[in-house]
């Protein structure tokens, strides 16, 4: 569980510093005073046992304050009340009352302020002044002089204290302002736990080593435990899998982490059967924190589980239902081609029909395209699948799509030119993923432009990265549309793009599969001008795939 007072702890841990470094010399001081007193013949006491013994005791106590173990009490004020008893002992039975002993209350008077403010120092006082008189008493002083002598120590002991005490630890306003900042910081730390242990998601503050600080009640739940995971190795706790069920080291993951990042790609198995998907939300704490000097990090999990068996059932829905309308779609298709076909042969002069079938074959085709699109995004956001790696040229994926688009482009009287550098050699890469890419920025600047021509090019840019470009003279984009162009369903207001239909997925896809293939998609563009769409490829697109995923065939079969 979160950890309850830190701030106080913190405080309390100073403090029992403080009280041991300042009692420590105390002691020593003290006690070699008392023995060299006692050598000379100056203390009032003749008996070595009695010194022996008090020198003895509070050496001992001394000690058992300074170590923490030994320790018998977390307060202070047992430890104050016997350092009074031992200092009052030795002032009324060894050491001669009005001697320079008496000088060290000054120090018992600034710890019993320190801790327990004005009431601490009235209590030393009042300590002093009956030790005073029970001095006066025992060592039979009782004369008038002794009296002013006694009473004149009071003073200078009470004033001196007073004094020592304010230069110390300040006025009473700045203390209270402290003690007033303490209180609101405490409260502060106790709404974050509050709001950290109502969290739906596990919190983990870990240090560098991935030694456990904080947690809320939700980690317990996520790591199935019941157990007080302070100070425990994180590692020991969780035993993360990646997608191929391989075991990750949570802090190889953490320490990966600059400043914040998410990560979805690992899971743990409570059991075979049971499967625990994981968000993992990291963010590094600053390097040295005042209190700890330590790094850290803060880990969020989150069970995404349901989600993800959500996510993968809408996915399946789509991709059911794309293949199944795709059949029924070209069978449409095919027929009323063919009837608007034998309509136009047979010179049937309702052109009322005729447009009819027109607008019908229209609309089957844009439904085409657009099922065609729905199921190639269902492929391409199954993120976890594999794709098929080939080595090629990037003529020939030029070339394959210009056979494809070439028809549509004559229909509008546009040329497509081409233009690729010859020192560009053969490219590692899904063929079929940069095949769609590129046929899409193709078709896209073949409906989007009432001129030609349209350049597709592929150069080498100084990193070693090749660009495959498709230059347009068409409508262009203005500043806005340009930045929302590759987001799903999002098609321009501008009128003379949206006299042609579509679907506003294609450059989402193609957004997404160049993530798949680790390149870079942009465009240039000028509205009324033209546009450029781009692709830029990593210098060696073989390497910066994981080859592992790999399997033959396997993106043939989904986007075909
Ligand atoms: P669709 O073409 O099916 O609408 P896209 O995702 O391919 O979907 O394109 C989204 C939008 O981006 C298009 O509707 C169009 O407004 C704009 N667009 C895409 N390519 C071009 C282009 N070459 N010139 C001008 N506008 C374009």
């Amino acid at each position: 569980m979160a950890k309850d007072k830190p701030i106080k702890e913190i405080l309390a841990k100073e403090d029992a510093i403080l009280e041991a470094k300042t009692t420590t010399p105390l002691v020593i001081i003290s006690c070699l005073f008392i023995l060299v007193s006692f050598y000379f013949g100056l203390t009032f006491s003749k008996n070595i046992y009695l010194v022996a013994t008090t020198v003895g005791l509070i050496i001992i106590f001394g000690i058992t304050n300074y170590i923490p173990k030994l320790k018998f009490s977390q307060k202070h004020i047992p430890y104050l009340i016997s350092y009074h008893l031992a200092l009052a002992f030795v002032l009324i039975f060894i050491m001669p009352t009005i001697s320079y002993f008496i000088v060290f209350w000054i120090l018992l008077a600034y710890l019993s302020e320190y801790f327990y403010q004005t009431k601490g120092l009235a209590a030393s006082l009042v300590a002093l002044f009956a030790t005073l008189v029970a001095g006066l008493y025992v060592q039979n002083n009782f004369n008038f002089e002794s009296l002013v002598t006694y009473a004149q120590w009071f003073i200078i002991i009470g004033g001196a204290s007073l004094v020592f005490n304010r230069i110390i630890l300040g006025t009473k306003e700045v203390r209270k302002n402290l003690a007033e900042k303490t209180t609101r910081a405490e409260y502060e730390h106790q709404r974050l736990l509050a709001l950290i242990n109502s969290m739906a998601e596990a919190v983990l503050s870990v240090d560098e080593e991935g030694i456990i600080n904080m947690y809320n009640s939700a980690a317990l739940d996520i790591l199935n435990t019941h157990s007080d995971l302070n100070n425990k190795k994180i590692q020991g706790l969780i035993e993360l899998l990646d997608n191929e069920d391989n075991p990750v080291d949570i802090m190889e993951v953490v320490r990966e982490t600059k400043y914040i990042s998410k990560k979805t790609e690992y899971h743990i198995k409570r059991s075979d059967k049971e499967i625990i998907m994981l968000e993992i939300n990291i963010s590094k704490a600053g390097s040295t924190t005042p209190i700890n000097h330590q790094a850290g990090y803060t880990i969020l999990l989150r069970d995404i589980t349901k989600q993800k068996s959500l996510e993968e059932e809408r996915q399946d829905f789509i991709s059911v239902v794309s293949h199944e309308l795709r059949t029924p779609i070209t069978v449409a298709e095919a027929n009323v081609s063919m009837a608007e076909l034998i309509y136009k042969r047979e010179h049937f002069s309702d052109q009322k029909t005729l447009d009819s079938l027109q607008k019908a074959h229209e609309k089957i085709l844009f439904l085409s395209d657009m099922v065609n699109d729905l199921s190639t995004l269902s492929r391409a956001e199954r993120q976890d699948k594999e794709m098929d790696i080939e080595t090629f040229h990037i003529s020939e994926i030029i070339k394959e799509v210009i056979d494809l688009t070439e028809d549509k482009a004559k229909q509008k009287s546009i040329n497509l030119e081409t233009e690729v550098q010859s020192k560009i050699s053969d490219i590692t890469t899904s063929k079929l993923y940069l095949k769609e890419i590129l046929q899409n920025f193709v078709t896209n600047a073949i409906k989007y432009s009432s001129k030609g021509p349209i350049l597709i090019s592929a150069t080498k840019n100084n990193n070693g990265k090749i660009r495959l470009a498709v230059k347009d003279h068409g409508a262009g984009l203005s500043e806005a549309d340009k930045q929302k162009v590759f987001d799903k369903f999002w098609r321009s207001e501008n009128p003379l793009t949206r006299e042609t239909e579509g679907t506003g997925l294609g450059l989402y896809i193609s957004s997404k599969l160049a993530r798949r293939i680790n390149a870079e998609i942009g465009l240039e563009s000028k509205l009324g001008y033209g546009s450029t769409f781009y692709l830029d490829l990593p210098a060696l697109a073989t390497q910066k795939v994981d080859q592992t995923n790999v399997v033959k065939n396997e993106a043939r079969n989904i986007l075909g």
